[in-house]
């Protein structure tokens, strides 16, 4: 489980974005301000940091920005991956974020699954997420896009074939209906219907060699959507 460092001064974006990151299996530490923040990082060093830019005055006159606890946290040696989030779209301030060592930069308003798929992408890229799993005899390699099983070729996966088995495994035993899939794999496409996340379904589970009336790996949740039960071992 990453744990997430969130620093955001308005109270209503907190909530949903914290609700959001706990929901995705991240551990929230959040903040409002600066010291704060830091006081956080310091009791529970983070995996990642999502930090708003532009904060207001804290309780204690501090007027340190998303940009100013970066610098913070690098001095302190903290090495994870930086997400600045924005309502600044020049480029200047964007140089400024990458010069500190920022990963990434959303600007607001952002849509949720975008903020999270851009956080677990910097994870990733960090080495901070793992991506090849042994279920059984069944080997799944994400960073290859491969999955090899007994008795059988090795199974190349397509992109969204990836990105929706990579999305199952992170959150295998949970129920993750079909709106959900299609919110997190193919964002907000208006040509993608609930069917599409059915096709790629049945395509992931021919890969797997699984058979979906007695299934392994992939389990129908009738009316719902789908739930990965295979364990690791
Ligand atoms: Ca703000």
């Amino acid at each position: 489980m990453a744990r997430l460092l969130y620093v955001e001064d308005e109270e209503e974006i907190l909530r949903t974005v914290k609700k959001l990151f706990i929901r995705e299996g991240f551990d929230v530490y959040a903040a409002r301000s600066a010291p704060e923040a830091l006081e956080l990082a310091e009791r529970h060093p983070p995996d990642v940091a999502v930090l708003d830019v532009m904060l207001q005055e804290g309780p204690d006159g501090s007027t340190q920005t998303g940009y100013d606890i970066c610098k913070a946290l690098r001095d302190r040696k903290f090495r994870g991956p930086v997400i600045f989030l924005t309502a600044r779209t020049s480029e200047q301030d964007k140089l400024i974020g990458f010069e500190l060592g920022a990963d990434d930069y959303v600007t607001k308003p952002f849509s949720m699954p975008e903020l999270v798929a851009r956080v677990r992408a910097a994870l990733r890229r960090a080495g901070g997420a793992r991506a090849r799993y042994k279920f059984g005899d069944v080997e799944v390699d994400l960073d290859n896009y491969i999955i090899r099983a007994p008795g059988v070729e090795e199974e190349r996966l397509s992109n969204r074939e990836q990105e929706l088995l990579r999305y199952l495994i992170e959150h295998r035993g949970q129920v993750l209906p079909r709106d959900q899939l299609l919110t997190a794999i193919w964002q907000y496409n208006p040509n993608v219907t609930t069917r599409t996340v059915d096709t790629h379904i049945l395509n992931v589970r021919k890969k797997l060699g699984d058979d979906a009336q007695r299934p392994r790996f992939i389990e129908t949740m009738h009316g719902v959507g789908y739930r990965f039960i295979a364990d690791e071992g």
